[in-house]
């Protein structure tokens, strides 16, 4: 089988490897991917830092004709990468072909962002001097992604990365490098110059730690776990480096009296168990209050009793495998959890069997819950969802509000004044009124408060506060 390598200086290298398996069919091997080594991460770091003086003065139609190709050649191959996108996660072909085309749309913003840089010009306070405020790329970016959006999170990091002029040493997710290396293909080949974006796959505690440890790396941006992203922030700071985390989320979806119940209903479904429920922005916490806490529950479970759950590349699949067999445990060892608890398990918690092996998982709902359990204080990221009854609108928020957590937060209901307080109060960085928490636009900014997020937004224009660094210069005139 062909290894596909990491590429270091403009050469594609590496020849230990490790299976990319698919969670759908676990005797499918979908490729085999070099496994890095620090030696490979501290040359990547050091051509990329080789490759960033004539990069970051690179003109800006050569990354915007670059960028560009990239967008069209993702969105041509659409269907091709989103069937990787699917044998090597796990979600549904249809969503993997809708995540191909937000990474491709994403290259497209990009590609017009580069052709929009501009800076500001302002008079000074003292007679004779210009002032200008610009904007420099920061240098050598690290970019470090999770398992669960293969195409979509890296294309969101390396594209404003390349845009505003850095240079990249990316590691991807282990359990996911093929859409990873597929990306990296395309950009080479659209024209990079050799170590502007390096690709080193393999081990976070080998390489993501290498790229922790380096001086030379200017700044991180990180998507994955809380855990992680805590060693990500004191090593930056160890190195007084810019550094980015989009972390975990126990994302509320409030839904009250007034609520629309189909919409209520399709929007929980929706965020709380497609894409097996691994989106950091997934709803896991059902805040209902009581005049609708029953309906909605019968209705949801209704719902629930239509999903099905089978291989990805199947069509009629409505929620694909769980990623992995330890992502499975940590699902079950919850289920088990919330049982414990005293919350009343109202729907699924079983494996399943399908015609190929992978890890299958009914969709799980929890009714009875309290929001002090630890099935609604930590994060799953399953297809586990607990709904919290309430009294009324005033005990939701504050139920929404209390947790370590703040990425995303929704609310059903027909009421304007109750919408309108939900937003303004909110405690997150994303709030969706009538709509599932999952699933937002990709030119405006993402990210979230408190224990979901640190350091600027990513996405849209947004995206160059983290990218690059201000600059002021004043001349005598
Ligand atoms: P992890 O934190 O385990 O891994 C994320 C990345 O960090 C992987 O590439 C991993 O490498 C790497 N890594 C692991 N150890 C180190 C280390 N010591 N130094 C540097 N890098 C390291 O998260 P998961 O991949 O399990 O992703 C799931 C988590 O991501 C969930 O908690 C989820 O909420 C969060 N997430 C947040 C999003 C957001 O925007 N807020 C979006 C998507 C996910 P390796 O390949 O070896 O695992």
């Amino acid at each position: 089988m062909t290894i596909y390598q990491n590429l270091i200086a403009g050469e594609w290298i590496g020849s230990d490897a490790t299976k990319n398996i698919n969670p759908s069919d676990t005797n499918e091997v979908v490729g085999l991917y070099a496994d890095g080594s620090a030696e490979d991460t501290k040359n990547a770091i050091a051509a990329a830092k080789a490759a960033f003086p004539a990069w970051s003065r690179s003109g800006i139609w050569e990354r915007h004709v670059i960028l560009k190709k990239a967008g069209d050649e993702i969105m041509a191959r659409k269907d091709e990468l989103g069937a990787l996108l699917a044998r090597e996660e796990g979600k549904t072909l249809p969503e993997a072909i809708g995540e191909t085309i937000r990474a491709s749309q994403i290259f497209e913003f990009f590609a017009g962002e580069v052709l929009r840089l501009a800076g500001e010009t302002i008079p000074s306070v003292r007679p004779n001097i210009g002032v200008e405020i610009t904007r420099d790329p920061l240098g050598v970016i690290g970019i470090i992604t999770p398992w669960n959006f293969p195409i979509a999170i890296p294309a969101w990091k390396i594209a404003p990365a390349l845009c505003y002029g850095n240079t990249i040493v990316f590691k991807p997710a282990e359990l996911v490098p093929a859409c990873s290396w597929a990306i990296v293909d395309i950009l080479h080949r659209a024209g990079l110059p050799k170590g502007v974006l390096n690709l080193v796959m393999g081990k976070g505690s080998v390489v993501g730690q290498a790229m922790l440890d380096s001086p030379d790396v200017a700044g991180i941006t990180f998507t994955g776990s809380t855990g992680t992203g805590k060693r990500v922030a004191a090593a930056s700071l160890e190195h007084n480096r810019k550094f980015q985390l989009e972390m975990g989320g126990k994302n509320p979806m409030v839904v009250l009296d007034d609520a629309d119940l189909n919409v209520a209903v399709e929007a929980a479904a929706n965020s709380g168990f497609f894409s097996t429920g691994q989106r950091c922005t997934a709803s896991s916490r059902l805040i209902v209050t009581e005049g609708i806490h029953d309906k909605f529950v019968a209705a949801l479970t209704a719902k629930l009793e239509t999903l099905i759950v089978d291989n990805a590349m199947k069509s009629g699949t409505h929620i694909g495998p769980v990623v992995d067999e330890k992502q499975l445990k940590t699902d079950t060892d919850y289920i088990e959890i919330g049982k414990k608890e005293g919350a009343k398990l109202a729907f699924g918690g079983e494996l399943l069997k399908r015609d190929t092996p992978g890890f299958y998982l009914q969709p799980t709902l929890f009714t009875e819950a309290t929001n002090q359990m630890r099935i609604s204080r930590e994060e799953i990221f399953g297809p586990v969802v607990s709904v919290i009854r309430v009294k009324d609108y005033e005990e939701a928020l504050a139920t929404a509000n209390d947790t370590p957590f703040g990425l995303s937060s929704g609310i059903a209901t027909t009421s304007l004044k109750h919408a309108t307080h939900f937003k303004r109060n909110a405690e997150a960085g994303m709030v969706m009124v009538n709509l599932p928490t999952a699933g937002v636009d990709f030119h405006v900014p993402f990210g979230g408060r408190k224990g979901s997020s640190y350091g600027p937004r990513e996405q849209g224009s947004y995206a160059a506060e983290f990218y690059t660094s201000v600059k002021t210069s004043y001349t005598l005139a």
